[in-house]
C-alpha cells in the first residue's frame, strides 16, 4: 500500500475544489493510502471523505500570540491527521530553520497528526557531495530531542530541491542511494525504519519508472495533483 500525498500548495479556488472533491471521491484504489493537502482556507471543504487530510503548514506554538498560523489542536480539530513540514519552499522563500521544524513535529505528535517531513539538497550541493552532510543536518535537526517511538511516527519525503517543479527528476538508482543514505543516517540515531516518499516532478510520463523503485512507501506530488482528471489517471498508474 503506497501513501500519496497531493500538495496543492498556494494554487486552486472553491469553485474548482468543489468538483475537484466530488470527482475525487468516486475515485477508489485499495493500493492507496491517499492525503490531500489544499491550501489552509479549503481545509473544512474536504472534510468527510474518502482520503485523509493533510496540512501544509502548522505553527510552532501550541497556541497563543502567533498572527496567521494555525496550531496543531485547531488542525485536528478539522480533521486533519498529516502535516506537511520542513518544505523546501518554506525553508528557503520563509527561513523556516531545523529549530522550528522541530518544535512544529513535537506539536504535531502531541496531536497524533503525522508529520511528512521533506529533506533534499539543491543541485549545487548535489554536484559538490555534500548530500549526506546536508540530509543528515536536516534530519538530526528536525529530531532533535525526539525519542525513537515519536520518530517512527514520522513519515519522510525525499524532496531533492532541483527537482520540484522542474520536470527533471532523479534516476532511479539515484533516488535508491539516496534513500538508503538517509537510513544509514538515522540508524546511527535510532533503529527503526521509516516510511519514505520521494517528490519531485513526479507526473503521468514518469510514474510507471518511478514505480519500479524498492522501498519506497510513496509519493508527495504538488503540480500533478491540481488538474483532477489527469490526477486521477496518474493515481490509477499506482500500485499496479
Ligand atoms: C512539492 O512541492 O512537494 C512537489 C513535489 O512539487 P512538484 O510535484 O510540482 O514537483
Amino acid at each position: 500500500m503506497k501513501l500519496v500525498v497531493a500538495n496543492h500548495k498556494m494554487n486552486l479556488t472553491k469553485e474548482t475544489l468543489v468538483n475537484y472533491k466530488e470527482t475525487l471521491l468516486t475515485f477508489t484504489n485499495p493500493e492507496i493510502n491517499l492525503v490531500v493537502c489544499p491550501s489552509l482556507p479549503y481545509l473544512d471543504l474536504f472534510q468527510n471523505a474518502n482520503f485523509a487530510l493533510g496540512s501544509q503548514n502548522v505553527g510552532m506554538l501550541e497556541k497563543g500570540s502567533l498572527t496567521g498560523e494555525v496550531s496543531a489542536t485547531q488542525l485536528k480539530d478539522l480533521g486533519v491527521s498529516y502535516c506537511i513540514v520542513g518544505h523546501s519552499e518554506r525553508r528557503t522563500k520563509l527561513n523556516e530553520t531545523d529549530a522550528m521544524i522541530n518544535q512544529k513535529i513535537k506539536e504535531l505528535l502531541k496531536q497524533d497528526i503525522t508529520p511528512i517531513l521533506c529533506i533534499g539538497e539543491t543541485q549545487d550541493e548535489r554536484s559538490s557531495g555534500e548530500i549526506t552532510t546536508v540530509l543528515e543536518k536536516e534530519l538530526l535537526g528536525a529530531f532533535k530531542d525526539l525519542t525513537s517511538d515519536e520518530i517512527s511516527r514520522v513519515v519522510l519525503a525525499y524532496e531533492p530541491i532541483w527537482a520540484i517543479g522542474t520536470g527533471i527528476t532523479p534516476t532511479n538508482q539515484e533516488i535508491e542511494e539516496t534513500i538508503s543514505q538517509i537510513r544509514n543516517i538515522l540508524n546511527k540515531q535510532v533503529s527503526l525504519s521509516l516510511r519514505i516518499l520521494y517528490g519531485g516532478s513526479v507526473n503521468l510520463q514518469n510514474i510507471t519508472t518511478l514505480e519500479q523503485i524498492k522501498d519506497l512507501a510513496g509519493y508527495l506530488v504538488g503540480g500533478s495533483s491540481l488538474e483532477i482528471n489527469s490526477w486521477i489517471q496518474l493515481l490509477e498508474q499506482i500500485g499496479r
